[in-house]
């Protein structure tokens, strides 16, 4: 059978071991009823039918107990968050102790830079990628800036080589071989958001700890996508959102991590609140602060239980499932999907995103000469839900949990008639 025929895309989905997932998740419809073909699983994943369920319960709980919920709820809210620690630490590869489920991305990221963006009059500078996610880079500017730094003269970026889309991990090596006494941090995106390169976190931890940089990595398009590794990697710190691949629903809280070697560093600096304080006191309310050992030792306030409860229903079918598994499928299904693509008889298409299974995750970034927005709207007239970047590139996920091969070669199929 030849692969580019709708036959053999729904072969692979009789013999894919993970379809029956799909059937868990609402998937949105037309007016009509027909499936979207949703490929942005990185900008806001789908819905799980559980969670409705999960999110009733402490709903009913709250109606039924009031306060008393914080121990008599079916999941106690009190260590509620403790529920979420163990299955999450699985995910990006880390030891429960280097986890915690709060807040959301961005504000993790500077909660992490007050304890590892430890800048001195000589070393002060950041590198971060120059395609990071806005939001990062306006972070690390603001954390310059209130550190009383130049926020453009204080920013190294770490570019793609002229007429090139990809970073070189050699790039980011001259970098600090050449200005790392003068560099306090690296934050890197492990997933880039735009291009989809997954970057060896492991040597990018090297490169930053020989010239004795902390290293903190942005997980927003790796957590749930990729199997990171976090412990392994020796990077110092990570953050992520749960909204993406995570499918916790729009906002939800994001996940960080700090490696074991900084968990019991009481003397770091670091905001504080109740509820990074020892839990076995907390509730004295005069003792003086005892801050907790691992990622728990930066909370600041008692958890929001309800967007939890999304995050608890959607850890539980990735428990349930493995990271393994869900890889296996994903580079078989976006391996189909650049296939397809490759199969396209036009000069005008170029992936963006790397070849090598390795180095991606499940987005590709298709690049589309002489494209406009209007493309997106035509794809979008068609049921296909991507994103567009401007000025010409579609960034679209074919996410393992819900996407089917079918949904690839429709996809593909609409995109060539569009050409
Ligand atoms: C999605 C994303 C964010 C969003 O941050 P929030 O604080 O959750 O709004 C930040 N950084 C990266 C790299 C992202 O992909």
């Amino acid at each position: 059978m030849h692969k580019a025929t709708l036959d053999y895309a729904q072969q692979q989905d009789k013999e894919d071991k993970l379809s029956y997932l799909r059937e868990q998740f609402h998937i949105p419809k037309d007016k009509e009823g027909n499936d979207w073909l949703y490929f942005t699983g990185n900008s806001l994943g789908l819905q799980p039918k559980q969670t409705q369920k999960y999110i009733q319960q402490e709903l009913d709980d709250w109606a039924n107990y009031g306060v008393e919920g914080h121990f008599e709820a079916k999941n106690p809210w009190m260590p509620y968050h403790e529920f979420l620690t163990e299955k999450m630490a699985k995910i990006v590869g880390a030891k429960p102790l280097e986890v915690v489920v709060m807040n959301t991305l961005t504000t993790n990221l500077h909660l992490l830079m007050v304890s590892f963006y430890q800048p001195t009059k000589k070393k002060y500078k950041i590198v971060i990628e120059s395609d990071a996610f806005p939001s990062d880079r306006y972070a690390v500017q603001s954390q310059l800036k209130f550190h009383g730094f130049d926020a453009d003269e204080g920013l190294i970026e770490w570019k793609p080589r002229e007429g090139e889309e990809l970073l070189n991990i050699e790039d980011l090596e001259q970098i600090v071989s050449e200005q790392g006494d003068e560099i306090a941090l690296l934050l890197i995106g492990g997933v880039n958001y735009y291009t989809g390169q997954y970057l060896d976190l492991k040597r990018i931890a090297e490169i930053g700890h020989s010239k004795d940089c902390m290293v903190g990595i942005d997980l927003a398009h790796g957590a749930g996508n990729i199997s990171p590794e976090l412990h392994d990697s020796g990077v110092d710190f990570a953050a992520w959102c749960t909204y993406k691949y995570l499918n916790s629903g729009p906002g939800s809280l994001g996940g960080l991590f700090v490696h074991e070697k900084h968990a019991h560093n009481k003397e770091l600096p670091r905001f504080s609140g109740w509820w990074n304080h020892n839990k076995e006191t907390r509730f004295n309310m005069r003792q003086p602060f005892d801050v907790m050992a691992g990622g728990e030792g930066w909370q600041l306030s008692n958890p929001p239980i309800l967007s939890m409860a999304a995050i608890k229903a959607s850890l539980d079918m990735f428990d349930k499932v493995g990271m393994e598994a869900l890889r296996g499928k994903s580079e078989k299904l976006t391996g189909y999907f650049e296939f397809l693509i490759n199969e396209i008889d036009t000069d005008r298409i170029k992936i963006i995103t790397p070849s090598n299974p390795k180095e991606r995750g499940c987005q590709l970034s298709i690049q589309v000469k002489n494209a406009d927005k209007s493309l997106h709207h035509k794809l979008t007239e068609n049921n296909i839900i991507t994103d567009w970047r401007e000025p010409d590139v579609i960034r679209c996920a074919p996410v393992p949990m819900y996407n089917s091969f079918e949904d690839v070669f429709r996809m593909v199929e609409i995109l060539k008639g569009l050409l």
